[in-house]
């Protein structure tokens, strides 16, 4: 018996329930049909945040920005290379802080763009500024083997 991963699908919240060996195989929401764990780089709102980080049995490594954080901007191109390389062992996601400042003030993040890595129902680390692919998988990468405990 394959063992099963829950994931939060970002466009309709519904917690998806996908077995361990069709991470691989672009999983879809059974409920709306988004794309759960494809590689590509989620996008949060306040709701599917909460949930997705208290819900997910995946690593989520979400980036707060916002648009006119010329920082963040050229972050993202880095921060999409990175989720393609390392996806679908974890998923990457963003949140527009200006859109959603009650999130960024709970989070406790000072400046943009910052990365927090969620696992488990917490955080478990996070890195500030701008960072090339290569620094952001380093980051993320020593959390990967590790079992949430
Ligand atoms: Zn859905």
């Amino acid at each position: 018996m394959t063992s099963q991963v829950k994931l939060v699908c970002t466009e309709c919240g519904q917690a998806n329930r996908i077995p361990e060996n069709r991470l691989r195989s672009g999983p879809r929401c059974g409920v709306c049909g988004a794309a759960l764990a494809d590689g590509r780089v989620l996008t949060l709102d306040a709701l599917s945040h909460d949930k997705a980080m208290r819900t997910d049995d995946l690593p989520l490594l979400v980036d707060y920005w916002a648009p006119w954080c010329g920082p963040c901007l050229r972050m993202a191109p880095e921060f999409e290379s990175a989720a393609r390389r390392l996806g679908p062992a974890i998923r990457f996601a963003r949140l527009n802080t200006e859109d959603h400042p009650q999130i960024s003030a709970r989070v406790g993040i000072r400046g943009i763009p910052a990365l927090v890595l969620y696992h488990g129902g917490r955080e478990i680390a996070r890195l500030s500024g701008l960072r090339p692919a290569a620094e952001i998988e380093n980051f993320v990468r020593p959390h990967l083997a590790s079992p949430v405990s």
